[in-house]
């Protein structure tokens, strides 16, 4: 399926923590004439191209389009160039790297931009955006028709998925345990919420929708996977890799921790085509967005306040409110629009917080990406800076 044969090599890739020959082309990895192009700069200055597959606390792992895996870290320059945390390169991110000669560093010069950029909320009270994965295509919602279905929260993944400029694909999985009725009306309930995504309703452990996952993995498509914690993940990703291959359960038996940390994140090639960012850390997805995704998101909602006499109207006892016919007319549901209020008043929290806490976090975010930023020179600068910063 689309393997260029001239180009094929033969490369160890990482599979969690062993490793297996496959015969990948650069497209596999998401490389395309596109990206070539872009890259054209960067290439006229002797730089290679690579794909960040895996961002540990003090460096990256990225694959070049040879297929070598080597360690790279951030040039001063493009760290000091990052205005945010989100901003500097993170997985999924095609880079351009300086290959040092020996005993020398491979060094990050340039992000390339993004074509998308899925992102939330740093749990807790900060405002930090954390990326969770750059350049994916699709990201799969899993959920299940009982205990997590959960229309509003599912409306904050759309939000985010819809600002990303990726796909959503929904898995209402475990339809073996639940009555057919219940998993058609959950899957009904959610795909009123949104025109644009997919909604499926799937068993990981039958494998019956596994086809449907497997539909938006071609080659060089990239793929995030997320949802609560014991909606079948592992298992769909345990599917995916048509082996035994532990995604979030294998234990440390040191530290009594999962092996990956919310710090660490990997971009796994699947031996069947596709690529899957393996994103454990989401438990709850916080809201990062703004004003005007919200309206998109709630397009339905914003058409009928059109309507409503006046400008400002609260949708409350105003007088010719067209929002509260449409609820009385049963053209809309009332708990749409509490969720659509809620958001807006969310947002406006976050603003609030942004711009107070903007300064701290520009600071704290680029601290913890100065460890990464390891050649000699660059740390030289960064610390100069910092000096003068931290006056
Ligand atoms: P994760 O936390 O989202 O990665 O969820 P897991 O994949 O670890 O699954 C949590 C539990 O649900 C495990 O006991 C799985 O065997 C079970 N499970 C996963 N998928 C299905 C399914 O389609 N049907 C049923 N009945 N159980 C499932
Ligand atoms: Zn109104």
């Amino acid at each position: 399926m689309g393997r260029r044969s001239d180009r094929t090599l033969a490369f160890p890739v990482a599979f969690g923590d062993t490793r297996h020959d496959l015969s990948i082309a650069p497209q596999d990895l998401g490389w395309d004439p596109d990206w070539e192009k872009a890259f054209e700069p960067f290439a006229a200055r002797g730089w290679q191209p690579a794909r960040l597959i895996r961002e540990t606390p003090i460096n990256f792992s990225a694959l070049l389009l040879d297929g070598t895996e080597v360690d790279v870290v951030l040039a001063g320059k493009v760290w000091h160039e990052a205005a945010s945390d989100a901003e500097l390169p993170a997985v999924g991110d095609w880079v351009a790297v300086e290959l040092g000669g020996d005993n020398e560093d491979h060094v990050i010069r340039a992000r390339l931009p993004r074509r998308s950029c899925f992102s939330r909320k740093v749990p807790g009270k900060s405002v930090e955006e954390q990326v969770i994965g750059a350049n994916v295509d699709v990201i799969a919602v899993v959920t299940d028709p009982g205990p997590d279905h959960n229309p509003r929260r599912m409306e904050r993944y759309f939000t985010l998925i819809n600002r990303s400029g990726a796909r959503a694909v929904v898995l209402v999985n475990k339809s073996d345990a639940f009555p057919a009725e219940q998993c058609a009306a959950a899957a009904e309930e959610l795909r009123a919420l949104s025109d644009e995504a997919e909604i499926h309703v799937t068993s990981a452990l039958s494998g019956d929708g596994l086809e449907v996952l497997k539909s938006h993995l071609d080659p060089g498509t990239t793929m995030c996977i997320v949802g609560s914690s014991g909606v079948g993940k592992s298992t769909l990703v345990n599917q995916l890799h048509g082996e035994e291959w532990q995604w979030t359960s294998e234990v440390n038996e040191v530290t009594g921790k999962g092996r990956h940390t919310t710090t660490t994140r990997e971009l796994v090639l699947l031996p069947g085509g596709g690529i899957l960012i393996d994103n454990p850390g989401i438990r709850e997805v916080q809201m990062w967005t703004d004003e005007q995704t919200l309206r998109e998101s709630f397009s339905d909602i914003e058409e009928i306040a059109a309507e409503c006499r006046f400008h400002d109207c609260k949708h409350g006892s105003d007088a010719g409110c067209a929002i509260r016919a449409a609820l009385e007319e049963g053209r809309l549901e009332v708990g749409r629009l509490e969720s659509f209020l809620r958001l807006d008043e969310e947002i406006e929290v976050l603003r609030r917080r942004a711009k107070k806490r903007q300064i701290t976090t520009e600071r704290r975010a680029k601290r913890a990406h100065r460890v990464k930023a390891r050649n000699l020179e660059d740390r030289i600068d960064i610390e100069r800076e910092e000096r003068g910063e931290w006056r």
